[in-house]
């Protein structure tokens, strides 16, 4: 289990799955183009050029709060547009009580942004209803991305299947907490704690946000997904498919990496696989990651 330390603040990453692939979802991102750039392998790509991924949520231990930062898919949930996660079964919860970490112990549930490798233990499925896994903790969620969500998923104009994805996504992870009392909606520059703040990093959806930490001169940042895969780290004109709106993602990640790559920052990817973290360092006129 890898963790971080940020001047007072502890990153623990607990890991629900990994995988290889995608290439459908970040198609620029094929072998020929990855196998290039030196520093993906091994731990990035394989040695056959294909993405290495990881589904994980950091918990964020401050002085005064602990923080879970997306809850990643989730067991027993029905999602029939992605198979491979369709009523899945991990030992996620475990692993997190395990490592120390007690469900009711939480004082912040932090999704990024809605999709559903984000929002999944939200909620557990108990007595056939799905209840809230951190019954203490005040659920934040972007104001924006919620309205945007909700409205999704009664749009006309929105392919059916995101539909579907969405409608399952609010009746089982969002709406049940919602109900329970647990939600608020914040803006994209809230301030969790002194700490711990979210700043705006929109396209990959509208209201995406991701997690800046800050203690005693030691600087962190959880993407989320405004990038994927460090190989964007090198391309950040690659966007999946799967972004709102793809040309605001591609400006997001220009100033983003810009403004890291002068910054002693801290990066902490929230799909990338061990080791997961390292800085930002301009290469030409692209970067990569030191780590
Ligand atoms: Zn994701």
């Amino acid at each position: 289990m890898q963790s971080w330390q940020i001047g007072d603040v502890t990153i623990t990453q607990l890991v629900e799955l990994t995988f290889e692939g995608l290439d459908a979802f970040l198609p620029d991102a094929t072998p020929e183009a990855v196998l290039p750039i030196d520093w993906l392998k091994p731990d990035f790509i394989t040695p056959e050029g294909v993405l290495r991924f990881s589904i994980h949520a950091l918990v964020i231990e401050t002085p005064t709060k602990r923080i879970i930062v997306d809850t990643c898919v989730g067991n027993d949930k029905p999602r029939e547009t992605f198979p491979d996660w369709h009523m899945l079964q991990t030992s996620f919860l475990d692993d997190l009580k395990s490592a120390g970490f007690t469900p009711e112990s939480f004082d912040v549930v932090l999704c990024t942004h809605l999709h559903l490798d984000h929002v999944g233990w939200n909620t557990t499925l108990i007595n056939g209803e799905w209840q809230p896994t951190f019954p203490n903790a005040r659920y934040l969620i972007e104001r924006t991305e919620f309205d945007y969500v909700h409205d999704e998923a009664e749009a006309d104009d929105v392919e059916q299947w995101l539909k579907d994805s969405n409608r399952a996504v609010l009746a089982d992870s969002i709406t049940p907490v919602m109900a329970a009392g647990l939600v608020d909606l914040v803006t994209n520059q809230h301030q969790i704690c002194e700490e711990v703040c979210l700043i705006p990093t929109p396209g990959h959806t509208i209201g995406h946000v991701s997690v800046s930490i800050e203690s005693k001169g030691e600087l962190a940042l959880i993407t989320g997904d405004f990038v994927h895969h460090p190989c964007q780290l090198a391309h950040p004109e690659w966007s999946v498919t799967t972004d709102y709106d793809p040309a605001q993602s591609v400006t997001t990640r220009e100033t983003i990496f810009s403004d890291l790559a002068d910054s002693p920052r801290l990066v902490i990817g929230t799909h990338w696989p061990v080791p997961t973290a390292g800085l930002v360092v301009r290469e030409g006129n692209v970067y990569r990651l030191k780590y």
